[in-house]
């Protein structure tokens, strides 16, 4: 650690107060902790603001010096990036969790980044309202990092992203310059929206510190169909008719293909809801107003998607208990997943039309380079985002076959988690040579030392 620094850490530990600075070691192995099992270094130094103010003086002192910064939120982050990389310093928002009291007129909340998903959903809950983003990593994952990657989930069809919950939002520039936006205004068009450069842009830009969040009426009924089809096609023909008849009320569309279900139900605790051997299986959800209508409706349009010939079987919920027992199944996919060492895990958005012709071509090409690989198939469909992984002897092969093919099926390397430091080699496919300088640009104009989760997205000094 070179002598500024050191000066800076102990300008900063009493600027911080008790627990503010970790060094040696009092830091922890947590701060390496990545989902995808690829350990980053063992950062030197943690700093762990309790406020706005003290994030402005973390980052005010590492600017200064030039010390580069990792953020950590939750660490749930599927792009490796939070992952800290030598000679990082670790800024961790775990101290600002803080939630005032929803706002119940207006249906809004203002979160500290720290604070983590479930906890705005508990918040929001005890109020009489809903959070519109649920992801399985609810327990963990936090305000900030849902910000920076622009989570989606599996309400998206009916809520939108995170973007679309953010009604205003308090950031940390580099500098330490502080901007502060949380009037919650449904409409405010004085001048540029600043709060949109933080979401989604993975932390390259700032430090998100507060959030003012949209809330949600609490739908009256929820109602959940487990249903097994005899093709991708059929699968999206029913999407296509559930939003026909039910309108806005369709809330979430997940799909499950073969072999994922049939190997998942051999070891599942619960029940498997339905027979093994379909090759494509779909959770529809509705949420609606109207309880004696909506599960009849529902119950309606797929049974007439029965006798059509879209659904060969299919069981829909008829208590809370049996609602949850259905979305155990589906978030039982990550388990299974999460249990097999070595899988890869690639989230990709697709054009629904063009999605048959790219799992074709994947799945070939990747046999092709690897006849022993395993390939596995979940996600949100509604949103036209899939989770492929594969277990295979050449991972980064069958990312390359991947992503190319992605590409040339007009979607995109990244749905939701991002590109971090994992991605990044393959953002080009997608995304023009144009629109990458400018990405930059706007990189070096808000950060022009690249203190800030840097190498993330893309290289800065790469042309
Ligand atoms: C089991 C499981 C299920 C998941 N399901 C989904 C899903 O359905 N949909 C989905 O979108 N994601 C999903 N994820 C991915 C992950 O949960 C999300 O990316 C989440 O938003 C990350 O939040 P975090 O607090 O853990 O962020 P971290 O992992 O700590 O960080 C993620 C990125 O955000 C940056 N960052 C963190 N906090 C801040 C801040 N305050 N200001 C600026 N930058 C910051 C970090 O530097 C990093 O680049 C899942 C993950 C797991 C493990």
């Amino acid at each position: 650690m070179s002598p500024e620094t050191q000066r800076l850490l102990s300008a900063l530990g009493d600027r911080l107060g008790a627990g503010g600075v970790l060094t040696g070691s009092d830091v922890d192995q947590r701060y390496r902790d990545d989902p995808d099992g690829k350990l980053g270094a063992l950062p030197e130094v943690v700093l762990r603001p309790r406020d706005t103010i003290g994030v402005a003086a973390a980052l005010a002192g590492c600017n200064a010096v030039g010390q580069p910064v990792v953020i950590q939120g939750g660490r749930t982050g599927l792009a490796g990036g939070a992952r800290v990389q030598p000679g990082e310093i670790v800024l961790s928002l775990e101290r600002m969790s803080g939630l005032a009291a929803p706002d119940t007129q207006a249906a809004t909340i203002i979160a500290e980044a720290g604070a983590t998903l479930q906890a705005v959903q508990e918040a929001a809950d005890g109020a009489g309202l809903m959070f519109g983003v649920d992801i399985g990593a609810r327990g963990s994952a936090t305000v900030g990092g849902n910000i920076a990657t622009n989570a989606g989930g599996i309400r998206v069809l009916r809520y939108g992203m995170y973007r679309a919950q953010v009604l205003g939002l308090e950031a940390v520039l580099a500098d330490g310059s502080v901007l502060t936006s949380l009037k919650g205004l449904p409409k405010d068009n004085s001048g540029y929206d600043l709060s949109q450069f933080f979401i989604g842009t993975e932390g390259t830009l700032g430090v998100v510190t507060r959030a003012a969040l949209r809330l949600h009426p609490k739908p009256a009924s929820e109602v959940a169909a487990f249903c097994a089809l005899p093709s991708l096609e059929a699968a999206i023909a029913l999407l296509g008719t559930l939003r026909q008849k039910l309108g806005p009320i369709l809330s979430a569309y997940e799909v499950n293909f073969a072999p994922l279900y049939d190997e998942m139900a051999a070891t599942m605790a619960m029940q498997a809801p339905l027979p093994v051997g379909s090759p494509v299986y779909v959770l529809a959800e509705i949420q609606g107003s109207e309880p004696d209508r909506d599960g009849e409706r529902f119950a309606e349009v797929l049974m007439q998607s029965v006798e059509d010939g879209l659904v060969e079987d299919v069981v829909v919920s008829q208590s809370p208990r049996e609602f949850r027992a259905l979305w155990d199944v589906r978030e039982d996919a990550n388990r299974y997943l999460f249990s097999m060492k070595g899988m890869i895990s690639i989230d990709v958005s697709l054009p629904l039309e063009r999605m048959a012709a790219f799992l074709d071509a994947a799945d070939s090409a990747i046999h092709a380079a690897d006849p022993g690989a395993r390939i596995y198939v979940f996600g949100h469909l509604g949103d036209g985002n899939l989770h492929y992984q594969v277990l295979t002897v050449d991972p980064y092969a069958a990312y390359t076959i991947i992503y190319r093919a992605v590409a040339a099926a007009g979607g995109g390397v990244s749905a939701e988690h991002g590109i971090g430091l994992d991605k990044k080699q393959w953002l080009h496919l997608v995304r023009s040579d144009a629109e990458i300088a400018t990405m930059r640009r706007l990189k070096a104009s808000f950060d022009p030392k690249n203190i800030l989760n840097r190498g993330r997205v893309f290289d800065l000094d790469r042309p």
